[in-house]
C-alpha cells in the first residue's frame, strides 16, 4: 500500500473553488494521507482545514503561496509548517490583500473600457467570500458570456500579456522568504518552470542567490514540469543539498484539468516528502536551541 500526499492546493480562500473543508474531506476520499493547503497570499483557509483534516482523519500541514517579484518571471514560494497565528505574517499578508484590493477595480476597468460591462460586485459574487484573484475575474466573463472558457479569459484579457492586465505589487524574493521563515515555516521554491530557466548553471545561479535568503527546498514534481524538466529541477536541488516535494496545484474547477489524487506526477508524491520536511524541522528547531 503506497502512502500518497499533495503539498501544493488551493481552496476558496483564495482561488480553488472548494472549501478547505470541501478539499480536505476530498482529499480522504482520494485516499492521500496529507495534504498542505497552500493559498496564495493568505492564510485564511487554514483554521478550517486543520479542524477538518481532525474530522476526516487526515494530515493537514499549514502552508502558503508567495507570489514574488523577479526579473525571471512568475515566481512562487510555498510556506510550509507556518504558525498561520503570527502577528508579524498577518501584517505583511496584510499588505499583499491590499494590493489586490486595489489591482481588481482597476482590471474591471480595463475591462469596461473595452466594452465589457463586468461590475466588481459580479467578480465578488463569483469568489463567494474569499480573496479576490484574476481566476474569479475570468470566471465572470465566462459566466457573462464573454469568453469561451477560461483560458481564453487569460489568453485574451487577463494574462500578462492581455489586453486587461494590471501589475500587482509583490515582495522581493528576500522579503517573501524572510515572512515564511520568521512564521517557522519551511520556504520553497513552487514550479520552477514559470522562471524559464533551461539549463543547470542558470538554475544553480538562481538557488545560489535564493538559498542564503533561506531558501530550503524545490517543488520538482508538478504536473506541468515535463520528465526532463523534473531531472533537471532534482538534480539542481539535491546539489545545492535542498529538500524536494511536489504537489499538483489542484484549484477544483478553476483548473479543471488537475484532479486532486490524480496527477501525472501522484506516484511520485508521497509519504516521504512529508518526512523529509519534518527532519528539516527538527534539525531547525535543534540549531535554533543550540543558538
Ligand atoms: P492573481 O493571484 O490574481 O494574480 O491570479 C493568479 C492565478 O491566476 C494563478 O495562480 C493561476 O491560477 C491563474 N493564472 C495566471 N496566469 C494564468 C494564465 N496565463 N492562464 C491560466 N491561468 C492563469
Ligand atoms: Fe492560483
Ligand atoms: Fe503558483
Ligand atoms: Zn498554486
Amino acid at each position: 500500500m503506497g502512502c500518497w500526499v499533495d503539498l501544493h492546493t488551493h481552496s476558496t480562500a483564495s482561488d480553488g473553488s472548494l472549501t478547505p473543508r470541501e478539499l480536505v474531506r476530498l482529499a480522504k476520499e482520494r485516499g492521500l494521507a496529507a495534504i498542505a493547503l497552500t493559498d496564495h497570499d493568505t492564510v485564511d483557509g487554514l483554521p478550517e482545514a486543520m479542524a477538518a483534516g481532525a474530522e476526516f482523519g487526515l494530515e493537514v500541514i499549514p502552508g502558503v503561496e508567495i507570489s514574488a517579484r523577479h526579473l525571471l518571471g512568475s515566481m512562487h514560494i510555498l510556506g510550509y509548517f507556518l504558525d498561520y497565528t503570527s502577528p508579524r505574517l498577518a501584517e505583511r499578508l496584510a499588505v499583499l490583500k491590499q494590493a489586490r484590493k486595489e489591482r481588481n477595480p482597476r482590471i474591471v476597468a480595463k475591462l469596461n473600457a473595452l466594452g465589457i460591462p463586468l461590475t466588481l460586485a459580479q467578480v465578488e459574487a463569483v469568489a463567494g467570500g474569499g480573496q479576490v484573484g484574476r481566476p474569479h475575474i475570468a470566471r465572470a466573463l465566462l459566466v457573462g458570456g464573454y469568453v469561451r472558457d477560461l483560458q481564453e479569459a487569460f489568453d485574451i484579457y487577463l494574462g500578462n500579456q492581455g489586453k486587461a492586465y494590471v501589475s500587482k505589487f509583490r515582495f522581493p524574493p528576500e522579503e517573501a522568504l524572510a515572512m515564511i521563515r520568521e512564521a517557522g515555516g519551511i520556504p520553497v521554491l513552487a514550479h520552477p518552470f514559470t522562471l524559464n530557466l533551461h539549463t543547470l548553471p542558470d538554475l544553480r545561479r538562481l538557488l545560489q542567490e535564493l538559498q542564503p535568503l533561506g531558501l530550503a527546498g524545490v517543488e520538482c514534481y508538478y504536473p506541468e514540469h515535463s520528465p526532463e524538466q523534473e531531472a533537471l529541477y532534482l538534480r539542481a536541488a539535491r546539489d545545492a543539498g535542498l529538500l524536494v516535494t511536489g504537489g499538483s496545484d489542484f484549484h477544483g474547477d478553476n483548473k479543471p484539468e488537475v484532479s486532486l489524487g490524480r496527477v501525472s506526477c501522484q506516484d511520485r508524491l508521497t509519504c516521504e516528502l512529508v518526512g523529509a520536511l519534518k527532519a528539516w524541522r527538527r534539525r531547525a528547531l535543534e540549531d535554533l536551541q543550540r543558538a
